[in-house]
């Protein structure tokens, strides 16, 4: 394991009961680099990223965040982390900004005003910073979300469909969000979604997992060149249905 990864795992394992939902995935991601975890319903991605950000125990293997331990150092690591997960969960009686001000005292951050007005300005929500959170739509709430996650400048962020509930304009607004913490701040990102379009877009190396396994790592470019019968010119959907071997699913899913 070496000092430039902000995010590693080794031999990831998480069980439920007889259950293997995640077995021996193995995972690393270099500072300023984007990795989208990808893989069919029940894959276990969402399972990978809970236990990388400590929220649930995994059942064997060993997690490193931006060099601390995750088991041994647990708040050295994740006091570098950050996981915001597909449904947004605030408050009820917090309006926006009292929610980044809450975030800002647990973190112990000194000029959470400034970044916190800074978030509220790049996502689009000076003018709901006194709102609480059942007068906001989906979207907003999501975008809370994210700016509650970017509060503390984590080095290792994990997003779970982080564009769920966003308008167009949101979307390419969270794509450039997410794309300057890892270029212009030098975080190690991992981001799962079925959106192969927003994953193709802005990681650097793609994980594909099926049934808890990895099923093929890389950059889009490794990918395509270690498999055959692709067609040309392969987007990222096209190696989904190859190597998850979904595509008969797909089609007959598809109006
Ligand atoms: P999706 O794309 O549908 O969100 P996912 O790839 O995120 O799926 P997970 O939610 O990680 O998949 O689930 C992986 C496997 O672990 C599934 O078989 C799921 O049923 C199982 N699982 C997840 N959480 C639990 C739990 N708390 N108890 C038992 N089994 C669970």
């Amino acid at each position: 394991m070496t000092d430039s990864m902000r995010i590693q795992a080794g031999a990831l394992t998480k069980r439920y009961g007889q259950h293997a939902a995640v077995s021996s995935l193995d995972l690393s991601v270099e500072a300023g680099s984007i990795l989208g975890l990808v893989g069919p319903n029940g894959a276990g991605k969402t399972t990978t990223l809970r236990c990388l950000a400590g929220i649930i125990p995994p059942t064997s293997g060993r997690i490193i965040i931006d060099g601390f331990d995750l088991s041994a150092q647990p708040l050295e690591a994740k006091r570098r982390l950050s996981f915001v997960p597909d449904t947004p969960h605030l408050f009820d009686y917090l309006t926006v900004e009292e929610h980044l001000r809450f975030a800002g005292r647990i973190y112990g951050i000194p000029d959470v005003a400034e970044r916190s007005d800074a978030l509220l300005s790049e996502f689009e929500l000076d003018d709901r910073r006194n709102h609480l959170p059942g007068t906001l739509s989906r979207g907003m709430k999501q975008k809370v979300a994210i700016c509650l996650g970017f509060l503390h400048r984590p080095t290792a962020i994990f997003l779970d469909e982080p564009l769920t509930g966003l308008d167009p304009l949101g979307i390419r607004r969270m794509k450039s969000a997410i794309s300057r913490r890892a270029r212009e701040d030098g975080a190690s990102i991992i981001v799962s979604s079925h959106q192969l379009e927003l994953i193709e877009e802005i990681c650097d190396g793609i994980l594909v997992i099926k049934k808890g396994v990895e099923v093929i790592s890389g950059s889009l470019e490794s990918i395509r060149s270690q498999l055959d019968g692709l067609p040309e010119d392969p987007t990222l959907e096209d190696i989904f249905f190859a190597v998850t071997g979904d595509e008969g699913d797909a089609r007959t899913a598809t109006p």
